[in-house]
Order: structure tokens, then C-alpha cells, then sequence
């Protein structure tokens, strides 16, 4: 029969597993029984749904059997089975988890020495790659030859597909009495540092069913041999007898209806690995549970790093959800709002139709209750989180917290309320991120907004003239290095009677002394004439120019007026969508710089000489500000000219 060839991505991964370093081979006892539990999940879900006479919940079972003399281990269920095409598809190609995680290694290349090479490399990367979800293919670590014999549901005919690894496999109609599949895997030889044998023994498989599939819901059983004691005749000595007596291995009760003490952290980072598909333990677990007018079961977790794809389009969040130990949808997304779209796991409700569709999800009043009490969970775990581990905290942040300021700013703000104390921001004067409710508790009595600043790095922000004067003060200010988070500041608009200002607004409102005051106005108004002429000069560049109140060393600064901030410009020019913006400038002077003096000599002796004053200092404030100039040649010349003048002057 010829041989059919995997394709290329599967091949690689099959040579992972073949010649596997892995330690912990033995996952792969849980990856097939999983596989045929979610088989059974499937018939089963349909036998209810489709009220198939004849079958309950008790039908159905997987049987493990071990063969020393063929060296087989077969592994039996009942479940939905596979057609000749699903067995095409499911066992010719790399499950798509699975190939997600090979794409990633980059290794694309057609020619065989650079492919051995890609898959070299990745099997330095087993450790992680073992404990992911690799599926059906793990059989090929401990097997050298595996053979699916299945029957579909609603099927007469069987079909037995065999592989002994990366050279291909066939597919072969045979006959088969039920519905359901076997796998019949043929044991590696042992070798010096492997004990193939092992996976022979029936109480070496019992322990790891224990170990990795006790929760599974449809009893596991197994043939094993046992002893005992035969009545002794008269003064006889007693004899031992051996017999073979069928055991479930596995409790059944799935992990979130156990009892919590019951539950260790690994069996709840186990399953989060096996069924959620990460290949890294979560940062946190949350198992709760209701017993009510509504009751349901819930085991959530929050991932320790955000998905690659989480800040796209293509990322689905949603829980999977459960109707009595059923499972009916894989990704329910109406059990989460957005910005807890990165919450994982699932809920069990016995008060949930098992007929709901996708459709109905939206009105179901249930769901909703459900979703309710889930958000606020989840938010009050966040809360202790924050509150009891920092540390903790702050690494969920990082990958998570651009999430929650979306939340903050997305629906008009609606939810901001509900998010303000869980978000964080880089603080001035702290040097590390801090809460609102921190800053708040923090500010002086003559403080009179929670100040704030944007832009690229905290590094560049630090810089900026316009936290000058504020920092002077000793004033927090809040640096926001996002592209959300300037709309954040406007939307969060008040937390605790204070309101936000950014350091870029017209009005700091920061209150003057009376001597202060009379010295600004006696400033303002001996610079009248030459604040008039450089307006003048820069045209309808800005809206106005007035002297500093910001200012300490630097010559100039740009602000904006009221409306779009600077900061919201750069942003919502960025996009490739929709009409440009601009925001209203305002050139502000450092009354106590040089530069001002300079500016009134030169306004005294030539009133034309300002105009290229001003546009130097125009464009100078537009760079630190880290927006475009107009015209780069024209102000390097301008310069140019300058420092040629100052040699002039001097010689
Ligand atoms: P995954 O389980 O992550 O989808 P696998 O590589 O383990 O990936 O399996 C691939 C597919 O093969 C499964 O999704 C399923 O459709 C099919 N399959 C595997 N084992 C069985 C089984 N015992 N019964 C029916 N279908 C199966």
C-alpha cells in the first residue's frame, strides 16, 4: 500500500517526538486519554442534544489494556470515532496548536540539512514543547509503531491508519463492531536510559492515570491482577491465588467540582496547561462557585503572560462553558467584558440549557448573572492581588495593563469607575508605577490637579521643560508611555475630588504669591511689543505667545490650548484612518531665561530680526516636544547663520 506523506510541519514535529530527549515521556498517557474523553464529550453532547435512544452517560467508558508479549498498550473509547477523511485531517496534520508553536521557530526551510537543523534546534526547546498540548503525535515518544483503528458514529465502516513515524502512513478500511477508537501503540525496545518497559505494567499506568487524569469524567478502567488468599483445607498451608478484576482508575469528579483543599497547585496548573493550551503555569488561579437562585462552578486563571496575538484582532477571548459536566461551547465570550478578555478557564452551571446557541447566548438571562458575578471576582481578586502581592501585581500589569486602560477609556468611560483602582502608572517622583489612590494620598495641600504626562518613554517624558517648574514644586506627576493613556487621563476626568491636568495644558493652575503675581504682570507687559511681534512673525503657527509659568531652565515650550492636547495629535495622526487633526498651539517664553533679553536687544535695535528668531525658537520647541518641523532645511541654515554671526561678533 503506498504510503501517504505527513505534512511538512507534522513531519518535524513527529521527528521531535520520535527521537524526544524529554524526560517526562510519559505525558503522552494523558494527551490520548484526553483525546478520547473529548471523542466521548462529543457523542455524548450529541446523544443529549439529538436525544439518541440507548445512550446515557453511563454508555460510556475508556479501557486501557496492556500487552506484555505483543509489547501493546491500547487505549479504547466509545466516542464519536473518526471517519476515513477526519482521520486524514486530524492524524496527517499537526494539530493547530501545536503548529502555532512551530511556526515560531522559524523553521520553514524546504531542503532537508536546514530542516534537521530547525529541528534540532527546537528539540533543545522540548521542555517547554513537552509540556504543551503536542497531542496525538507525543504517542511517538514512547511507540515505534501506532495504529488507529476507529468507527465514526452513523458509520458501517471501520478504518485503521499506522504510522511508525516521519516516513508516512496508511489508511486501510477493516472491520470494527462499536462505535468509538483504539489506540494500539507498539512500545519502543528499552534502551540504556529509558525504561520502555514501563508503560507495559498496569500499576505504572494506574499511577499515572491517578496522576494526570484522575478528574477525567468517563470511568478509565483497566484489567488488573490481583491476589488473594485461598480458604486453607484442615491444616493446609494457606495459598495465594491471582485473578483479574476490572478497576475504574480515575475518581471522575472533574477538578473544579472538588473540594479546593482537595486541590494541589499542580493539579490545577496541570490542567490549565492541558486544557487551555499554555505551555507555561498561570500566574494566578481563581476556583469559585455559587449555590443559588443561580448556581455554577468556575475555574479561572490568569495567564502569566499575555498571548502573542492578545493585542490583535484575532485574539478570541471567552471561557468555555459547561451544562452539568458537559461541555456545549469552547469559547463563550459573553462571560467576560472586554477588559477581562484575558481571563481563561470555564464555568459549569447545571441551570444552563444544553441547547443554547451562539444566537440566544446574548439574551440569556442567566449567562448575564453569571458574567456579573464573574466580573466582580475577578476585579476583587485583582484588588487583593494588588493589594497583598505587589510584586505579583506588577507583572500582571505589565502584560495586562494596557487591557484595563482601554477598559477605562472604551464605552465613553462607562466602566472607569469600576478600573480606576486597578490601573497604574509610572510615577515622577517614586520611580515605579503607582496607584491613583497612592498619588492622591500623597499630594501637598497647595496641590491642587493630579498632573500628568505623556510620551514614548519615561526616559524622554522625564525631560520634558513643561514637568520642570511642577517637579521644582515637588510635585508627583504621572507618565503615561501608551497611546490610550493620554485618553485615558481625559476620560478618567476626576478620581477623589481631584481633577487631571496634563503638563502640556495652558493653565497649570498653580496659585501665585501676590509678589509673584506682580512680577509676571510687569514682565507681561514689558514684553508686550516683542510677545506681539514673534506671534506675528509665526503667523498661524500659534495661537498665542506669553511668557512661562512652567519654565525654569528651559528657553521655550510648546502647550496646548483647550481641545486636542499635542500628545492626542501624534496619536490620532498615526492612524491610517481619518481626517489629520491639530491641536492649538501656544509658544510659551522663559521670562527668566537669557533668551528673553536677547530677544527684546534684538527687537530694539531690528524689529525684522525677530522674524527669524521665531522661527527658530518655534521649531526648537516643536522638537523637544518630539513632533515634525516644517522645514529642517531652512532651520539648519537659520542656525548656520547664527553661529556664524556669533564668530563674526567676536573677531
Ligand atoms: P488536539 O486534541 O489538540 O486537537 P491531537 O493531535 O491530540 O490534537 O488530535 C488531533 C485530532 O484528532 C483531534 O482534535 C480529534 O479530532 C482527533 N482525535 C484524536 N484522538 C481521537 C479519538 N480517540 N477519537 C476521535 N477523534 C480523535
Amino acid at each position: 500500500m503506498a504510503k501517504k506523506q505527513f505534512k511538512a510541519e507534522s513531519k518535524r514535529l513527529l521527528d521531535l517526538m520520535i527521537n524526544s530527549i524529554y524526560t517526562h515521556k510519559e505525558i503522552f498517557l494523558r494527551e490520548l486519554i484526553s483525546n478520547a474523553s473529548d471523542a466521548i464529550d462529543k457523542l455524548y453532547y450529541k446523544s443529549l442534544t439529538e436525544k439518541i435512544s440507548g445512550m446515557t452517560r453511563n454508555s460510556f467508558f475508556i479501557k486501557i489494556a496492556a500487552d506484555k508479549d505483543t509489547r501493546t498498550l491500547t487505549i479504547s473509547d466509545n466516542g464519536i470515532g473518526m471517519t476515513k477523511d477526519e482521520m486524514e485531517t486530524n492524524l496527517g496534520t499537526i494539530a493547530k496548536s501545536g503548529s502555532l508553536l512551530f511556526k515560531s521557530e522559524g523553521a520553514e526551510g524546504a531542503d532537508t540539512e536546514e530542516e534537521k537543523k530547525a529541528t534540532e534546534k527546537a528539540a533543545k526547546k522540548i521542555d517547554i514543547i513537552g509540556q504543551f498540548g503536542v497531542g496525538f503525535y507525543s504517542a511517538f515518544m514512547v511507540s515505534s509503531d501506532v495504529k488507529v483503528v476507529s468507527r465514526a458514529y452513523g458509520e458501517d465502516a471501520a478504518y485503521e491508519w499506522e504510522s511508525r513515524g516521519t516516513d508516512g502512513y496508511t489508511i486501510k478500511e477493516t472491520v470494527k463492531d462499536e462505535i468509538g477508537t483504539d489506540v494500539v501503540l507498539t512500545i519502543k525496545e528499552n534502551t540504556a536510559d529509558e525504561q520502555y518497559d514501563d508503560f507495559l505494567s498496569p500499576w505504572r499506568v494506574r499511577g499515572l492515570i491517578k496522576r494526570y487524569s484522575d478528574y477525567i469524567r468517563y470511568p478509565i478502567k483497566m484489567d488488573m491482577e490481583r491476589t488473594r488468599t485461598k480458604e486453607a483445607d484442615g491444616d493446609a498451608e494457606p495459598e495465594t491465588e491471582t485473578f483479574i478484576e476490572e478497576e475504574t482508575l480515575n475518581s471522575m469528579v472533574p477538578l473544579w467540582k472538588r473540594a479546593k483543599s482537595k486541590i494541589s497547585e499542580e493539579d490545577y496548573n496541570n490542567f490549565y496547561k492541558e486544557k487551555l493550551n499554555d505551555f507555561e503555569d498561570p500566574l494566578k488561579v481563581v476556583h469559585t462557585g455559587v449555590e443559588g437562585v443561580i448556581s455554577y462552578d468556575a475555574l479561572l486563571y490568569i495567564p502569566a503572560r499575555a498571548p502573542y496575538n492578545y493585542y490583535t484582532k484575532e485574539f478570541e477571548k471567552g471561557l468555555q462553558l459547561y451544562s452539568s459536566g458537559v461541555m456545549i461551547m469552547d469559547k463563550c465570550a459573553e462571560l467576560l467584558p472586554d477588559y477581562f478578555g484575558f481571563v481563561r478557564g470555564l464555568v459549569d452551571s447545571q441551570d444552563l440549557s444544553l441547547n443554547i446557541s451562539r444566537e440566544m447566548l446574548q439574551h440569556d438571562r442567566q449567562l448575564k448573572a453569571i458574567e456579573q458575578r464573574l466580573e466582580k471576582k475577578i476585579k476583587s481578586e485583582l484588588a487583593e492581588m494588588l493589594a497583598k502581592d505587589r510584586e505579583k501585581y506588577e507583572r500582571f500589569f505589565e502584560n495586562f495593563g494596557l487591557q484595563l486602560k482601554f477598559g477605562v477609556y472604551d464605552n465613553y468611560g462607562m466602566n472607569k469607575e469600576s478600573l480606576q483602582d486597578l490601573i497604574l502608572f509610572y510615577s515622577s517622583s517614586e520611580k515605579k508605577p503607582v496607584t491613583l489612590s497612592e498619588y492622591v494620598s500623597r499630594m501637598p495641600e497647595d496641590q491642587k490637579y493630579i498632573y500628568y504626562a505623556v510620551g514614548d518613554t519615561t526616559e524622554k517624558i522625564d525631560k520634558l521643560p513643561q514637568t520642570e517648574l511642577l517637579k521644582d514644586k515637588g510635585f508627583e506627576i504621572l507618565y503615561g508611555v501608551d497611546d490610550v493613556d493620554e485618553f485615558a487621563f481625559k476620560m478618567l476626568r476626576v478620581y477623589k475630588e481631584k481633577s487631571f491636568k496634563s503638563v502640556s495644558e495652558g493653565d497649570l493652575g498653580i496659585e501665585e504669591t501676590e509678589e509673584e503675581k506682580k512680577k509676571s504682570e510687569e514682565q507681561a507687559e514689558s514684553s508686550k511689543d516683542l510677545l506681539a511681534a514673534v506671534k506675528e512673525a509665526l503667523g498661524d503657527k500659534v495661537s498665542d505667545v506669553r511668557l512661562s509659568k512652567r519654565l525654569k531652565t528651559y528657553p521655550v515650550v510648546l502647550v496646548s490650548g483647550d481641545g486636542i492636547s499635542l500628545e492626542m495629535e501624534k496619536v490620532l495622526n498615526s492612524m491610517p484612518t481619518g481626517d489629520k487633526v491639530k491641536a492649538e498651539r501656544i509658544l510659551e517664553i522663559n521670562a527668566d531665561h537669557g533668551i528673553l533679553t536677547a530677544l527684546k536687544n534684538a527687537y530694539e535695535k531690528d524689529k525684522d530680526s525677530v522674524k527669524t528668531y521665531a522661527a527658530i525658537l518655534y521649531d526648537q520647541a516643536l522638537l523637544m516636544e518630539g513632533l515634525p518641523i516644517d522645514d529642517p532645511a531652512a532651520f539648519s541654515n537659520a542656525v548656520c547663520d547664527l553661529i556664524e554671526k556669533a564668530e563674526q561678533a567676536q573677531t
